[in-house]
């Protein structure tokens, strides 16, 4: 059987073979072809015998026009075996049992031949052999050209049988009936009615069983939509579904993308148990679907996740909508019933007018699972709009979190220097290293960016050792090279200042490179001190007596009082470059005079001072005249690579 669209593109389905789809009509014998054609233009049709290009066996095609609203959409076909009209025609229904049919076609050949003939010699035609007289064949022949019927008789064996050949109305076949004169004494009306009678039962019967196989196969397509389209549970479209139309919605204009889904879902399936929980799903797909507008749809994805697509862009007109379904959702009747406080998480994800249709779909529906992840876990009902910058951020943090541990492996991580200028001497004091993240991508990722992640997650501890190792290293080679090496800061987070083992471990360090620990200064942050000042000091006091110089970093810029530098033993403190931004502002005179009592105090603490974030000429100036030792910022030198830092500055150069 086959169904062929107008397009001449048909599916075909064979007993015992596998279905095929989108097989073109031109690949069909020509008699079924054409039979098609008959039918695209309204006519049902019958066609000759041909010779199957599918099954290679000897079969005849029928097709029947489909209608939609009135018009052919498309083309009922099927084929069969000549032989399943044998059964009746030879049943021994046909003239009581007194004559036998054969079927003909217009050229007289036999197309299937009664068991029951007389005619033992198989002739090819009915007028092959001497049983036809020359005037009976006339006679036949001009009948048959006019598709009349025709009443004659032949002659076998001496016995004269009367014949009728009466058209079936189909490709020009004849029935050849033949009265063998055991039944019915002589042809009456009531045998031409009973051969009618039963080629109209016949061909009413053919009709039937190609309407029910017609509606059969539609049936089947529907089950087959339902089974790809819909969620069984709920009724609601599945996400299979929702991607197709997403694609053509985002194709006429922006819309947004909304997962909903309930808190707990897996608690309240296990308290009301699963047949409730179904309940509840279904209730949520009645009320999405009554707060859906125009051009608008939704899917249950699976357990209780949903999406929607609204034509609305604007959080603005969003967030109201949204609150008002929630509101639904959460009050309605059905749902009180639970006596369960129910909560739902919406995330949303926007896409303005003009975006490429079938990217953006995908892409809204990662984002939007995004968002809806940042709305969970709260107690009440929650709204989440994706946030491109968020996301940008997070995304990064995740890949610097899957790549440090093979990055610091690889040597990704390049220790940069910056110098330090003696105001005294205008000579060149140290440097500080700072770290740079050079990737195998050639992009360099500057410590702001995976500092305070590896702070939260540890890596930091590492990676300041290894900061340590880089900066012993840089010393060595300057030793061995005959240069006087500079001191270098290592800056050092609070994590592993506490490290159990960390002044041991820094003193082996310095050992295996052999570099005097003196050339080393550990710069800590202010903040370590909120804790536990004695600890701190306690630990101060053990890289010192092993010979390491300790530098309070960014003072100024937090929690930076006095009291903390009276009390902590350290050996230098860096001044944040806020302070030289507050002194050109209007507050100058005031913050100018506290930092020059700062420097002042410390000097009585023997404690040396850097300015950092020296920009300019006029910077300079002012922390000269507030009596700094040090000065370290963009007026001498970004911090660079340290193979420039040897040309530049160690090499007979000078700042
Ligand atoms: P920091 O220790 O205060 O380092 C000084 C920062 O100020 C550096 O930024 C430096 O490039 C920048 N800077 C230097 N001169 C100027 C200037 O004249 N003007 C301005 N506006 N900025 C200037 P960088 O290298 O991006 O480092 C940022 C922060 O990252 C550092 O601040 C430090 O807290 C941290 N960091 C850098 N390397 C390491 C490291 O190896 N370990 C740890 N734990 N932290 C590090
Ligand atoms: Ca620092
Ligand atoms: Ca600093």
């Amino acid at each position: 059987m086959a169904f062929y669209n107008t397009d001449l593109r048909g599916s075909i389905c064979t007993q015992d073979k596998d279905p095929l789809t989108n097989v073109p009509l031109s690949e069909l014998a020509p008699e079924a072809q054409s039979a098609v054609h008959l039918a695209i233009e309204g006519t049902s049709s019958v066609s000759r015998l041909f010779k199957s290009t599918i099954s290679q066996q000897q079969v005849f095609a029928y097709s029947i026009p489909v209608y939609a609203e009135g018009r052919v959409i498309g083309v009922l076909s099927a084929t069969d075996y000549m032989e399943i009209f044998s059964d009746i025609l030879s049943g021994n229904t046909v003239l009581g049992g007194g004559g036998y049919i054969h079927l003909i076609s217009s050229d007289a050949s036999f197309l299937l031949r009664s068991p029951h003939t007389v005619v033992q010699t198989n002739p090819a035609t009915i007028y092959d052999g001497p049983y036809l007289s020359n005037s009976s064949v006339q006679e036949v022949q001009q009948a048959m050209a006019g598709q009349e019927r025709v009443f004659s008789s032949f002659t076998y064996e001496g016995r004269s049988y009367p014949f009728l050949l009466e058209p079936v109305g189909l490709n020009d076949w004849y029935l050849f009936c033949v009265n063998t004169g055991d039944g019915l004494a002589s042809y009456s009306t009531s045998f031409t009615l009973t051969i009618g009678g039963m080629f109209t039962v016949l061909l009413l019967l053919v009709l039937f069983l190609m309407f029910r196989g017609y509606r059969l196969l539609q049936e089947y397509n529907r089950g087959l939509r339902r089974l790809a389209y819909f969620d069984s549970s709920t009724g609601a479209e599945n996400a299979a579904r929702f991607q197709q139309r997403l694609v053509e919605a985002l194709g006429t204009g922006g819309g947004s993308v909304v997962a909903l889904s309930l808190r707990q879902f897996p608690f309240i399936v296990e308290i009301f148990g699963k047949e409730r929980a179904q309940r509840l799903l279904r209730h949520i797909k009645e009320i999405l679907d009554r707060h859906m507008q125009k051009e608008e749809f939704f899917c249950r994805d699976s357990g209780d996740l949903f999406y929607l697509f609204l034509r609305d862009t604007e959080p603005e007109v969003i967030r109201p909508r949204l609150h008002a379904l929630l509101q639904d959702l959460e009050h309605n009747a059905e749902i009180s019933k639970l006596d369960y406080q129910l909560a739902f998480y919406c995330g949303v994800v926007s896409a303005p007018a003009g975006t490429q249709a079938a990217s953006t779909a995908d892409h809204l529906l990662t984002s939007v699972s995004f968002a809806l992840d940042r709305a969970k876990g709260g107690y009440a009902s929650t709204i989440w709009f994706f946030d491109t910058e968020l996301h940008k951020k997070e995304e990064l943090a995740n890949s610097i979190e899957s790549h440090m541990h093979q990055a610091l492996l690889d040597q990704e991580f390049k220790m940069f220097l910056q110098p330090k200028k003696d105001l005294h001497t205008g000579k060149l004091g140290g440097a500080e290293a700072l770290v740079r993240w050079s990737t195998a991508s050639g992009r360099t990722i500057y410590p702001g960016q995976f500092i305070p992640l590896f702070e939260r997650n540890g890596f930091c501890v590492k990676l300041d050792l290894y900061m340590v190792e880089q900066a012993c290293r840089q010393i060595r080679s300057w030793m061995d090279r005959g240069i006087q090496p500079i001191p270098l800061s290592v800056n050092q987070s609070k994590l592993l200042f506490f490290e159990p083992n960390y002044v041991q471990t820094l003193t082996e360090l310095v050992h295996a490179y052999n570099v005097p620990p003196h050339y080393i200064t550990l710069e800590i942050l202010e903040g370590l001190a909120l804790e536990n000042v004695e600890a701190l000091n306690e630990k101060i006091t053990q890289l010192q007596a092993e010979g390491f110089r300790i530098s309070l970093d960014d003072f100024g810029s937090g929690f930076s009082s006095l009291n903390t530098l009276g009390k902590l033993k350290i050996d230098e403190l860096k001044v944040d470059r806020a302070f030289l931004l507050e002194m050109s502002s209007q507050e100058q005179a005031r913050v100018r005079l506290i930092l020059k009592e700062i420097v002042q105090i410390a000097r009585q603490l023997s404690i040396s001072t850097v300015a950092e974030g020296v920009e300019t000429e006029e910077d300079e100036q002012l922390i000269r005249e507030i009596g700094c030792d040090f000065g370290q910022g963009y007026l001498y030198s970004h911090p660079v690579s340290t193979e420039d830092f040897d040309r530049t500055f160690m090499e007979g150069a000078s700042l």
